[in-house]
């Protein structure tokens, strides 16, 4: 456990009190990797605990994977199943507190999961409040299913410029900064924490961390007010829409082991085509951007810590196709632990 025992300058952690200036040179009582979801959200419950948080980042948040999520609250792709479905009710909570504020990108959005041939809800869709099947008015031509239901959605690149003006209000510093090995990080902070995404494959180096690609197109929102997900295409494939005001963001791919980050004309133009399919208003919509994003895909969530040289080293990466969903109850249990 890490407080500062109402005094700055003085950290304890795990019963030893490292005092400012010892060894450390007390420039920061925690050094996080990462200013993605993850990353921000992380250094804003410590900053805002009290603590002197600085993240370092290779690339600033609107680089990111995360400004390239759609991004509805949800718990796809990700796992272990038990710890998830808590993270995923803190994120539920927080996100929906964010979506009564203004300015914060986030606000509580209604739509549908569809399908051509019959569908039940997924075992998380019983935390959200107002789930019900589909009326068959409100599915499109050639679905049969579906259900619908309403969920915190953040428009990204809004909502990493709230979590960033956030985190330094609370005095967190951020540097643009890569990271070259964590062991070189040992005497820096008494904590770090590592929020690197899909980058902790050869920074930590863990190969069970796989990137799982998704490209998504921006167009100008023709009028379309739901989100709407088709379960059916087969990976990598996978079409839904997202509308976020005066634009909408289509998708997607779920293109499991691609690390290319660029975006691929082919691609989007397949994306369109498939969401026109669903809402014909789409055809020969006006295209304003691309984004590509790299999922942390592992196996589970690495959430736990091991020594660092005298300090500790915590691990908050691995979180798939949920990490929006997921980053308050990340942060909030390393902060429990590091605050007490
Ligand atoms: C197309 C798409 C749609 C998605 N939709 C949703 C959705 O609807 N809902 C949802 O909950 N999730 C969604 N996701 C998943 C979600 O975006 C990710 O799980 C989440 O963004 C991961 O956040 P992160 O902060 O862990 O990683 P990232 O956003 O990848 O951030 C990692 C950070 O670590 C830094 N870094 C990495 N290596 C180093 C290094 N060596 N030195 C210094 N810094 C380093 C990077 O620069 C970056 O700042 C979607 C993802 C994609 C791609």
């Amino acid at each position: 456990m890490l407080g500062t025992g109402g005094r700055r300058g003085v950290v304890s952690w795990d019963g030893i009190e490292l005092l400012a200036g010892s060894g450390y040179g007390r420039l920061m009582d925690v050094l996080v990797i990462g200013a993605g979801v993850s990353g921000l959200t992380t250094g804003i419950c410590l900053a805002e605990a009290g603590l002197s948080v600085t993240i370092r980042t290779a690339a600033p948040p609107e680089q990111t994977t995360s400004v390239a999520a759609g991004a509805v609250w949800g718990l796809v792709r990700v796992g272990p199943p038990a710890r998830v479905l808590e993270w995923g009710r803190a994120g539920l909570e927080a996100l929906a507190k964010l979506a009564a504020e203004p300015g914060t990108g986030v606000r509580m959005a209604s739509g549908r999961e569809i399908s051509r041939t019959p569908i039940e809800p997924h075992d998380w869709m019983d935390l959200l409040a107002d789930l019900r099947p589909c009326e068959p008015s409100e599915l499109p031509g050639g679905f049969t299913d579906g259900w619908h239901y309403t969920a915190p959605l953040a428009t990204m690149p809004v909502y990493l410029g709230y979590l960033r003006d956030r985190f330094e209000r609370a005095g967190g510093t951020l540097e643009i900064t890569s990271v070259g090995s964590l062991a070189a990080l040992a005497g820096q902070a008494p904590v770090v924490v590592n929020c690197s995404g899909a980058g902790a494959h050869d920074l930590v180096p863990d190969p069970t961390v796989v990137p799982v690609r998704g490209q998504v197109v921006i167009a100008a929102n023709p009028g379309i007010e739901e989100f709407v997900i088709d379960r059916d295409p087969e990976p990598p494939w996978i079409t839904y829409m997202f509308p976020h005001g005066d634009t909408i963001l289509l998708g997607g791919t779920n293109d499991e082991g691609n690390w290319d980050q660029e975006p691929k004309r082919h691609i989007a133009e397949r994306i369109v085509a498939g969401c026109a399919q669903i809402d014909a208003r789409l055809r020969g919509a006006e295209i304003l951007g691309h984004r590509v994003g790299l999922r942390p895909g592992r196996p589970e969530v690495r959430l736990e810590s091991e020594p660092l040289d005298g300090g500790v080293l915590w691990h908050n990466y691995g979180h798939g196709g949920a990490g929006i969903s997921l980053s308050w109850g990340c942060a909030a249990e390393i902060a429990a632990v590091i605050c007490g």
